[in-house]
């Protein structure tokens, strides 16, 4: 495996390749890697003759009180990983590489970036938005694959490069859990001990509370059940737990399309999400 750290001979590698006729694709992440990031790395192999994987902790998505400065990083673990997947090239720009003086542009998405993640974040899905714009017109690859785990995050992108014609594919994959349950996510290392052991009511919870709508029960008091249920658990704070559009993310107060629930909750200082797809009940 390759690894680069300029945009300049990311771009002459990837050129290379493509001259030579073969499909790219980019997976991009923010390091401390996990099984969730090498299934993307899996289903990017499948998809394509190259894969290129980033590794960029962007501060642009991180909120004045948020973990930027303590984020997980373990470079060299994450390139042994990512060249035993079978990742071709890894791409570890800088700070500076990623955002030069002067730099001054930014890519907002309204509508499915509004509510969830994006109330409880405020300016998270612009920092997203932009730095995976230039993540994708740096590396130009055929598809690039993100995972359902930020399910959020996945609508902004779909939006953004169907409304900027970006001509590249966008895959979503599905999410890799734990044995208990629990969403793989690089914030899970920030769990102690005993609070990892309540964090594996999250996914039950949410189970248990996408069982009740499918099976017809009222959404609202099924949502308020499933945010008492963790706060037993032990989680400090449900930021929120709603029953969505899958496709435009508008809530949905009953189940009559496909449907997502999504959940974000403390633990500590801690915040983990998740989220299931929920079926409409048949007629
Ligand atoms: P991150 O490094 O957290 O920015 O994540 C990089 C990519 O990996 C994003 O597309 C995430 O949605 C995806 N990802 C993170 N955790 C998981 C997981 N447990 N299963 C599938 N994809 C994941």
């Amino acid at each position: 495996m390759q690894i680069v750290r300029t945009v300049a001979d990311l771009r002459k590698t990837v050129n290379d390749w493509r001259s030579a006729g073969l499909r790219v694709a980019l997976v991009p992440t923010m390091g401390a890697l996990h099984q969730g990031h090498l299934s993307l790395v899996e289903a990017a192999r499948a998809r394509a003759d190259r894969v290129v994987a980033s590794i960029f902790v962007n501060p642009k998505q991180f909120g004045p009180n948020e973990d930027l400065s303590r984020y997980p990083r373990q470079e060299e673990k994450d390139a042994q990983m990512l060249e035993g997947a079978g990742c071709d090239v890894l791409f570890l720009p800088t700070v500076e590489e990623m955002y030069p003086e002067g730099f001054a542009t930014n890519i907002s998405v309204s509508g499915v970036s509004s509510g969830l993640c994006g109330d409880d974040r405020p300016g998270h899905f612009d920092g997203v938005a932009t730095v995976v714009t230039k993540l994708l017109n740096m590396a130009r690859p055929d598809i690039a694959i993100f995972g359902e785990k930020d399910f959020q995050q996945l609508a902004v992108i779909r939006r953004f490069v169907t409304d900027l014609n970006m001509g590249i594919e966008i895959i979503g994959a599905p999410i890799v859990r734990e044995a208990d349950g629990l969403a793989m996510s690089s914030r899970n290392a920030y769990l102690s001990a005993e609070q990892r052991a309540i964090a594996g009511a999250l996914p039950n919870v949410l189970a248990q509370v996408r069982d009740q709508i499918a099976g017809g029960a009222d959404v609202a008091a099924a949502l308020a059940s499933g945010t008492q249920a963790l706060l037993e658990a032990g989680f400090a704070k449900v930021d929120y737990l709603e029953l969505r559009d899958a496709a435009s993310l508008a809530p949905l107060p009953a189940l009559d399309r496909e449907a997502r629930l999504f959940v974000a909750a403390r633990l500590g200082t801690t915040r983990l999400i998740d989220n299931l797809a929920v079926q409409p009940v048949l007629a």
